[in-house]
């Protein structure tokens, strides 16, 4: 008699170890005897930048919802990430915020609303050693997937074909499932082409928005009451906005960012010029003084680009997840936290499946995950779509217009009341839902207390 297990098979697949992979692997390790992470970089020993993920230089917010999911995934993570330098935030009081009109007001207690400000180098590599350590995890590193295996009546997937790229080498592996997370540049829709399915139809916003990234040495001194500071765009005419945050090894990570082409240059006087033209001068007046530590560094793909797996038929027992289905513009800061919401559906879809089942169903997890993709989408796409410049924007539905006016208000209200700017940030990073925003004493408050404060004296807290 073969022995009783609780695990769902032998061998489970993940194509791509950054964020989304990392995840799915602690996710699937509990359900499968083995788990392979396939990833065609050299992993780092140390937290660096690496060319598999060209956006590992820019700045990465950890929203509190996606940091609370890691957590739960890893109990040690935040020790880890305070041992190796990251830097904890209380969204509700160490963000500075400013959009039209002024900074917002910040609460005076502790709130929930908490995460790390780091490195995105750091943070991948601090949730890489959590997983290294798991005993059924296997990376199998310098290896590209070039194509997905499949049963002879082409129903199933049952395994990856993949290029070793450093003995130049092709070879086949066998699984039971396979997950792609190999992020913006996935293949997975050709490779299921090839295997004679219609691959995803995929909707593509683009704001034609640019980076431009340096890091500078904080000096003693210079030590500020925010860790992270954003000076945002406003929609439709003023497109430029910059971004500051400390980060470890008293550094901070500065971004400058244009929408419709607008983009950051990358000279360093004309990278001050352009921090010069923002609305307020805090962020110049900051980097002005700082020594720089880093070249500046540029990044341009940030189009919003979603596969819908949802709406066509798929192989069983291949599934994917992460910007690999739903890539979002990078400035509303969703991105990790989408991946690491995913993970979840997928460890809930895992959990309803029978042990040893022949044939996972993909298309119930697509359409699982589609429903949570979906407000972070709304949210990108709605907000890109208010730039002219925006190729594939969406029409604005009457509802979609009241809901924008009823927010800007409300992000004016920000400037005054700390606790109107707390609920904006739980909706914003995803721990409550937008129907915080409408509570009774939410909308009196934004409706009919105060005034819209248009003192440009007001830009400095
Ligand atoms: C400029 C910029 C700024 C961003 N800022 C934020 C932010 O502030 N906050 C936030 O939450 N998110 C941000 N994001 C989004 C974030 O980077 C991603 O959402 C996150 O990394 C999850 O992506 P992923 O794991 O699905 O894919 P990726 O991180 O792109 O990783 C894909 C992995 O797959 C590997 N791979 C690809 N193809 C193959 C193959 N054929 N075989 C083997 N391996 C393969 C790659 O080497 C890589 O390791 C930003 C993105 C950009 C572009």
């Amino acid at each position: 008699m073969p022995e009783k297990t609780d695990k769902l098979g032998n061998h489970a697949i993940v194509i791509g170890g950054s964020i989304a992979g990392l995840l799915s692997a602690r996710v699937l390790a509990d359900k499968f005897e083995r788990v392979t992470i396939t990833e065609r970089d050299q992993l780092p020993e140390t937290p660096e930048a690496r060319k598999g993920v060209p956006q590992s230089s820019q700045p990465h917010i950890l929203f509190a919802r996606g940091y609370s999911i890691l957590e739960a995934l890893f109990p040690e993570i935040g020790k880890e990430l305070h041992a190796a330098g990251a830097i904890p935030i209380d969204w509700a009081r160490e963000f500075h915020h400013y959009n039209p009109g002024g900074w917002n007001a910040t609460a005076e207690s502790a709130s929930e609303l908490v995460s790390f400000t780091c490195t995105r180098p750091l943070l991948e590599w601090t949730i890489r050693q959590q997983v290294s350590q798991l005993p059924n995890v296997r990376f199998l590193k310098r290896c590209r997937v070039i194509g997905l295996l499949c049963n002879p009546s082409r129903t199933q997937v049952t395994g990856i074909s993949v290029r070793h790229l450093d003995e130049s080498t092709t070879d086949e592996l066998s699984a039971q499932l396979v997950v792609d997370a190999s992020g913006r540049t996935s293949q997975a829709p050709h490779w299921i082409e090839n295997l004679g399915f219609t691959p995803p139809p995929a909707t593509v916003v683009n704001p034609f928005l640019g980076y431009a990234t340096r890091r500078y040495r904080i000096s003693p001194g210079e030590q500020s009451d925010w860790k992270v500071l954003l000076v945002e765009h406003t929609p439709p005419h003023n497109t430029r906005l910059g971004y500051l945050a400390q980060v470890e090894g008293e550094e901070c990570i500065a971004t400058l960012g244009g929408y419709g082409g607008d983009y950051p240059p990358l000279d360093n006087e004309e990278f001050l010029a352009f921090a010069r033209s923002l609305p307020s001068p805090k962020f110049y007046e900051t980097i002005r003084r700082a020594q720089p530590t880093s070249p500046i560094q540029a990044h341009r793909a940030t189009a919003n680009r979603m596969y819908h797996y949802e709406r066509v038929n798929l192989p069983a027992n291949f599934v994917a997840l992460g910007d690999a289905v739903c890539a979002l513009c990078p400035v509303y800061g969703q991105g990790m936290t989408v991946s690491a919401m995913s993970a979840m559906v997928l460890q809930d879809w895992l959990g309803r499946q029978k042990a040893n089942s022949h044939a996972f169903n993909s298309s119930r997890f697509q359409k699982r995950l589609a429903q949570s993709n979906a407000q972070s989408w709304l949210v990108a796409t709605g907000q890109d779509s208010r730039f002219p410049t925006t190729q594939g924007a969406s029409k604005p539905s009457w509802f979609t217009r009241l809901f924008r006016g009823y927010t800007d208000r409300l992000v004016q209200r920000t400037h005054e009341d700390a606790e109107l700017h707390t609920h904006l940030m739980e909706v914003a990073q995803m721990v409550k839902s937008p129907a915080v925003l409408f509570h009774p004493q939410v909308v009196l408050k934004t409706l009919l207390e105060g005034r819209r404060s248009e003192s440009v004296s007001s830009w400095e807290k």
